[in-house]
C-alpha cells in the first residue's frame, strides 16, 4: 500500500485526536485518562522539538554566516530581512484593523456576557497582566540590552533566550569569516557535520509527528472551556481568522509574483510546518521543521534559511500582530469606547513592536497585548473577555507566523540568488520514508 504523505498523516492524527477526546468526554474518567495517559506523549513530542532548537540555531547560523564569505553580504541580507519583516508585519496589523472596524465584533457582546466573561476569566487575566507589568517597567533600551547575553551557557539554557543565542551565533560566524581559511576550515566542517546530525534528528522526530499531534489535540479538547463562551466570541474569532487567512493568501501571492513558485508548490512544501505550528502553538518549537522544509522542499539556500528563519521565529510574528490589533479594538468596542484614527495609528506601531517582543511560545502574544491596550488607553480588564478563545486563535496565528517566515526566506533567497530551481527532495516527503 502506498504510504500516506506526511501532511495527511498529521491531519489524520489531529482529527483522530479530537474525535477520541470527544468520545472520552462521555465517560466520567475520560478527561483524567487523557490527562494522565495521552497528554504526556504530546509533551514529550513538543519537548523533543524544543530540544533541537538551540543546537540547530547554533550550528546552522554559524555555518550560514561563515558561508557568506564577507561581511557586506551579511549586512545586505540583514537589512533586507528586517525590512521585509517589518513591512509584512505592518500589512498584517492594518488588515486586522480594517477587519475589526468593518465587522465591529465587539458591539455584538451583550453587557451580560461581558460581566460573565470578566467574572470567569478575571483571575487568569490578572496573571497575564502581572507578567506584562514586568515588561512595561523596563527602560526603553532594555530590549537591546536583552539581546546581548553575559554568559552563553546561561543563554543557551533557555529557549526563551533565542535572540541571545542568535546574537552569539552571528558574532561567532563573523569571527570565523575574519580568520584565515586554514584555521576556519576545520571549524566550519565541524558545524557542517553537526548540522547534518541535527537535521537527521528532526527527520526522526517527524516520523512520530502524527502521534504527537494526536496527543496534543486530545489534551486541548478536554481542557477547553464551555462552548457557550466560544459562541459569544464567534464574531471576534472570525475576524481574527479571516484576517489570518488573508495573510496566507498574501504570502502565497508574494512568493508567486517574486519567485515564480506556484501557490501549490509553496503550500505543499511548507504544510507540515504549518500543521505543527497549529498543533504546538509555538514558532520556536516548529523552527527545526520550518528550516528543514524550506531548505529541502522549497529550494532556499542554507546560507539564507539559517539566517532568516531563526530571526523570523523570534521577531517576525505577523499573525500575532494582526491578532493584537483585532483584540485591542474588539475589547474597546465591547466596552463601548470609540477609538480615534490617531489611537488606531498608535495601535499599528505598538502592535508591530509588541509582536516583535513576543516570545515564540504559546500565549506570548496575549501577554504583550497588555502593552498595546495600555498604550491605547483600553481597559486591561478586557483581557478576560478574550481569554476563553485565546488558545485556538494562538494555534491559528502561530501558523501564520511560521508561514510568514518561510515566505520571506524565499523572497530573500531569490533576491540574493540563492533560490534553487529544483528542491533538494523531489518527492516532497521523500526524506521521511525509510531509506
Ligand atoms: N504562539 C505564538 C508563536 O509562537 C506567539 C503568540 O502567542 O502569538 O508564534
Amino acid at each position: 500500500m502506498k504510504k500516506l504523505a506526511l501532511h495527511w498523516q498529521i491531519l489524520l492524527g489531529m482529527a483522530l485526536g479530537v474525535i477520541f477526546a470527544l468520545l472520552m468526554t462521555n465517560f466520567t474518567w475520560g478527561a483524567d485518562f487523557i490527562e494522565d495517559w495521552i497528554k504526556p506523549f504530546g509533551t514529550i513530542f513538543i519537548n523533543s522539538l524544543k530540544l533541537i532548537a538551540v543546537p540547530l540555531i547554533l550550528a546552522s547560523l554559524i555555518k550560514g554566516v561563515s558561508d557568506l564569505k564577507d561581511i557586506s553580504q551579511l549586512s545586505k541580507m540583514g537589512f533586507r530581512t528586517i525590512g521585509i519583516y517589518i513591512i509584512t508585519t505592518i500589512i498584517a496589523v492594518s488588515i486586522g484593523l480594517l477587519m475589526v472596524n468593518l465587522v465591529k465584533p465587539g458591539s455584538t457582546i451583550t453587557e451580560e456576557t461581558r460581566t460573565e466573561l470578566v467574572e470567569s476569566y478575571g483571575g487568569d487575566a490578572d496573571l497575564t497582566r502581572q507578567n506584562a507589568e514586568k515588561q512595561k517597567e523596563a527602560g526603553p533600551l532594555q530590549a537591546l540590552v536583552d539581546i546581548v547575553p553575559s554568559n552563553i551557557v546561561g543563554a543557551a539554557g533557555s529557549n526563551a533566550n533565542m535572540l541571545q543565542v542568535i546574537f552569539f551565533a552571528i558574532f561567532f560566524g563573523i569571527g570565523l569569516i575574519l580568520i584565515p581559511e586554514k584555521q576556519s576550515e576545520p571549524v566550519k566542517k565541524f558545524f557542517d557535520g553537526f548540522n547534518e546530525v541535527i537535521l537527521k534528528m528532526i527527520d526522526i522526530i517527524m516520523l512520530t509527528a502524527p502521534f504527537g499531534v494526536f496527543a496534543l489535540l486530545a489534551a486541548l479538547v478536554v481542557e477547553a472551556p464551555s462552548a457557550d463562551l466560544f459562541i459569544a466570541l464567534g464574531m471576534y474569532a472570525l475576524c481574527v481568522i479571516g484576517g489570518l487567512l488573508l495573510m496566507i493568501v498574501i504570502y502565497t501571492l508574494l512568493v508567486w509574483v517574486f519567485t515564480k513558485k506556484t501557490p501549490s508548490f509553496f503550500i505543499n512544501g511548507i504544510s507540515p510546518a504549518q500543521l505543527l505550528a497549529f498543533s504546538t502553538s509555538s514558532s520556536a518549537a516548529t523552527l527545526p521543521v520550518t528550516m528543514e522544509r524550506v531548505e529541502e522542499h522549497l529550494g532556499v539556500g542554507k546560507e539564507v534559511s539559517s539566517f532568516v528563519l531563526p530571526i523570523g521565529a523570534t521577531i517576525n510574528m505577523d499573525g500575532t500582530s494582526l491578532y493584537q490589533a483585532v483584540a485591542a479594538v474588539f475589547i474597546a468596542q465591547a466596552f463601548g469606547m470609540d477609538l480615534s484614527f490617531s489611537v488606531q495609528l498608535g495601535i499599528i506601531a505598538t502592535a508591530t513592536l509588541a509582536s516583535i517582543g513576543s516570545a515564540a511560545v504559546p500565549g506570548a502574544g496575549m501577554v504583550m497585548l497588555v502593552i498595546v491596550l495600555a498604550q491605547a488607553g483600553i481597559p486591561e480588564a478586557g483581557l478576560a473577555l478574550i481569554f476563553a478563545i485565546d488558545r485556538p486563535l494562538d494555534m491559528c496565528r502561530t501558523t501564520v507566523n511560521v508561514t510568514g517566515d518561510a515566505s520571506v526566506s524565499m523572497l530573500i533567497a531569490k533576491s540574493v540568488g540563492k533560490l534553487r530551481d529544483k528542491p533538494l527532495v523531489k518527492n516532497w516527503d521523500d526524506n521521511y520514508k525509510k531509506k
